[in-house]
């Protein structure tokens, strides 16, 4: 829009700076995602990769407060102010709302309008459906931040009941053998599980100890998960044959090795680069991910139409020059501290 028509306008780059602590959004005072303890900070979801201890005042979605809250107890935030997506509030001079991003329960982007512009951070975000949570909502934006962990176009996810498609036959072709799936704790568990039942499979899922905290409260926040049993390695005979699901570490390390004669799976969106499979001894790799893909990616920035893109969290080259050869001004924001959870 010409200058003079909005003399208002601040391009979004003079009031959102990137911190060693994290982007740091100016006039509204506030972090987001920040890597140590803020005085105030939006919150986009629970991984701990963005959620983290110490901050003095959070601001987040229901689902994403009370995942921190179990995670992290009383380090979560000294005050908290839930936010549910669709509601406005102004932090600072900042006009702010969160709306769903599909990643994980509670999982959110950050629209925000200041001095004429509207730029939307993601988060982690995902396109495809997902029973445990809302659907990514695009909203058209001026700035468009996005994520890109899988910003490669040899990242190209299969559809999620195939994958799933392919435990379940093993489980017919191995009737005696238990399979171990690892997955991570948060998200990635609940998900598999609703696939597992979306794909028709009622029976009995036995859990890892370190899952049942995170599964019970996605049911209490309305996510049906079906019959869960405790995993108890000691209960060898009753795991014949079992669907387990355990964490990434525990699948593929002495735990499951107790199992008799296991089938060890994993689910993760990694699970593409056969070397990582191979290498952490996974006989079965699923890719699942809660992560765009590379055809998620590029129609996210078609839906949300904006001339101008920030990417981080991943993979930026790629998505910086696809971005760029289709007409956006596109740029690579360094941000530091993003060990994504999952990886
Ligand atoms: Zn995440
Ligand atoms: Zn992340």
């Amino acid at each position: 829009m010409p200058a003079a028509l909005h003399p208002e306008r601040l391009p979004p780059d003079r009031w959102i700076k990137v911190l060693p602590e994290g982007l740091y959004v100016e006039p509204g005072g506030f972090h987001i995602d920040p890597v140590r303890g803020v005085e105030r900070a939006v919150i986009t979801h629970g991984h701990s990769d963005h959620a983290r201890p110490g901050n003095q005042l959070v601001f987040a979605t229901p689902g994403t407060l009370a995942i921190m809250a179990q995670r992290m107890g009383e380090a979560a935030a000294v005050v908290t102010r839930p936010l549910d997506y669709g509601e406005t509030i102004r932090i600072g001079a900042v006009t702010v709302r969160l709306v769903p991003a599909g990643h994980v329960l509670g999982s959110a982007q950050v629209v925000m309008e200041y001095a004429g512009s509207r730029v939307v951070v993601s988060g982690d975000y995902k396109r495809r459906a997902d029973r445990t949570c809302l659907p990514f909502e695009p909203v058209p934006c001026d700035v468009f931040v996005t994520e890109a962990t899988f910003g490669l176009p040899v990242f190209r996810h299969p559809p999620d009941l195939g994958e799933v498609g392919k435990l379940l036959h093993s489980l017919t072709l191995f009737p005696e053998r238990s399979h171990v799936v690892g997955v991570y704790a948060l998200g990635k568990c609940q998900r598999v599980i609703t696939l597992l039942r979306a794909a028709g499979y009622d029976g009995p899922i036995h859990l890892h100890g370190a899952l049942e905290p995170l599964c019970a409260l996605y049911e209490r926040h309305g996510v049906a998960l079906g019959e869960l049993r405790p995993a108890t390695v000691a209960a060898k005979e009753e795991l014949k044959g079992a669907l387990v699901l355990a964490p990434p570490a525990a699948a593929t390390d002495r735990w499951a090795r107790r199992l008799t004669d296991p089938v060890v799976a994993m689910a993760s969106g990694w699970m593409r680069v056969r070397q990582r499979a191979r290498q952490r001894g996974v006989e079965l790799p699923l890719i699942i991910s809660d992560h765009a893909d590379w055809d998620e990616l590029t129609q996210t920035l078609e839906d949300v139409a904006a001339p101008e893109v920030w990417v981080t969290h991943g993979r930026e080259e790629a998505l910086v020059h696809h971005a760029t050869q289709r007409g956006i001004r596109a740029r690579a924001l360094a941000l530091i501290g993003f060990e994504e959870e999952e990886a």
